[in-house]
């Protein structure tokens, strides 16, 4: 049973006075799951009942781990608590920290605890015992300052801010921003987190980090494509057996062998093993190993994107219950409009066709109003050259198509040829003749119109 304290706090963010429950010992060695508490900032950490915000409530603690041998007290300064109340219940929690123990575990450091002034200074020597210099910890606060700076700058200073720290953002640097916009959201500030995570979009492509991340992407778009080009070269009736010689061929090249299996998961299915098991087995002693190394690899694989896959999942649905649960979704549609993606359509999509199944009007009606609305938001959102090129592809007639490209084209120039030729290739993926017929004829109509300018 932990021994628990009342103690009067004040929000730091609006000022309310209220009682908080804490626990004064960190025992590590009773509870394991005190050190990451500490080290994430939720040891003792309570909500404000007025405004919501969470803090750390600063209050005498003791914190013991006996493998590292650390006992460390801790008596904040300017809490509401006097000092003398607070050395006897450090003396309490360190005689029942002593108590616990057997008595060959009693060591001397338990007689010469270190002391901290601040939870950051028993951070501090907590994560010392465990091999993070002072360089590092350092380090890691001039990261976290910075983040703040950028996180304050206005638009004009930024890139000037992030030229001169240039050195100093690296990955790490971009996951500590992640990691503040998640506890920013924890905390009930959206806004907050939103504004960081824009900030680190503009870090991103100021930062010579952030170009190299850029390149790295693109790299492996280029590879997605080549492998996409290889799969559709094997045609529709590819076996297998195709998909193991193509594996076979990329081989040691794990980011082809990534897309490959990412891009044709169906294809890799327990036959797909079999067929590996037996081939393995057949083979000469010499391409064995290698064969059974690829099959785990494989394995590994889908294995990632089946978690993947299932969290995505688990995200769309979150999210259509959010926009279900608002009663007026319009602008957390806006809002959330980046989050739309395949699956989410496909778990919408899937969501209506179940109501319509079990005859639930209501929630239909709901859902196909949502549906309308997100495809709406979806079209506002897009570039205007391809809001246009979906105009001119659902246009009812082939000569309503044409005079719209004759009436507009000029408003996009070249950039609309680019579009077409982009949304050409996804058509050709999905195979849709008739629309791949219209987009061929607008192509040449736009193309036409520019020509005469
Ligand atoms: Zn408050």
């Amino acid at each position: 049973m932990p021994m628990m304290t009342r103690i009067n706090v004040q929000c730091p963010r609006c000022g309310n006075m209220f009682e908080a429950v804490v626990n004064p010992l960190a025992d590590v060695a009773q509870d394991p799951e005190a050190k990451a508490r500490l080290l994430s900032g939720q040891l003792n950490a309570v909500q404000c009942p007025r405004c919501g915000n969470v803090f750390q409530v600063p209050s005498p603690l003791v914190y013991h781990d006996p493998q590292k041998e650390l006992l460390i007290t801790m008596m904040p300064m300017g809490i509401a608590m006097p000092k003398q109340q607070q050395e006897k219940l450090i003396g309490d929690l360190i005689r029942e920290v002593t108590n616990k123990l057997a008595p060959e575990q009693r060591k001397g450091y338990l007689f010469n605890p270190r002391q901290a002034l601040t939870m950051q200074g028993l951070v501090d020597q907590v994560l010392q015992a465990d091999g993070v210099t002072p360089e590092m910890m350092e380090d890691q606060r001039k990261k976290m300052r910075l983040v703040e700076t950028l996180v304050q700058a206005s638009d004009e200073d930024l890139p000037r801010l992030v030229q001169e720290n240039d050195a100093m953002i690296d990955p790490q640097f971009l996951q500590l921003m992640t990691l503040m916009a998640q506890r920013m959201l924890a905390e009930g500030r959206p806004d907050m987190a939103q504004h960081i995570i824009s900030t680190q979009q503009a870090v991103v492509e100021l930062s010579s980090v952030g170009q190299e991340l850029i390149a790295q992407s693109q790299q492996q778009e280029q590879t997605v494509r080549e492998v996409a080009e290889d799969v559709r070269a094997m045609g529709a009736r590819a076996q297998r057996s195709d998909f193991l010689n193509l594996a076979m061929k990329y081989g040691d090249d794990d980011e082809r062998l990534q897309a490959l299996v990412g891009l044709a998961r169906p294809a890799f299915d327990p036959q797909f093993f079999q067929e590996l098991t037996v081939k393995t087995s057949q083979a000469p002693a010499a391409e064995r190993e290698m064969l059974e190394n690829l099959g785990q690899r494989i394995a590994q694989l889908t294995a990632a994107i089946d978690q993947q896959s299932q969290l995505a999942l688990q995200e769309s649905a979150e999210l259509l219950q959010a926009f279900l649960n608002d009663p007026n979704p319009d602008e957390l549609i806006r809002d959330n409009i980046s989050l739309v993606d395949d699956t989410f359509m496909a778990v919408l999509t899937a969501n209506i066709q179940e109501a319509e199944r079990q005859r639930d009007i209501g929630l239909s009606a709901k859902l196909k109003d949502l549906y309308n609305k997100i495809v709406a938001a979806l079209r506002d959102n897009m570039q205007p050259e391809l809001r246009f090129v979906n105009d001119v592809l659902s246009a009812p007639t082939d000569d309503q198509a044409r005079a719209l490209i004759q009436s507009e084209a000029a408003t996009y120039g070249e950039r609309l040829l680019q579009m077409f030729d982009a949304v050409e290739d996804v058509m050709a993926s999905r195979g849709d003749q008739a629309m791949l017929r219209r987009l061929q004829l607008a192509r040449e109509e736009a193309e036409k119109a520019l020509a005469r300018l």
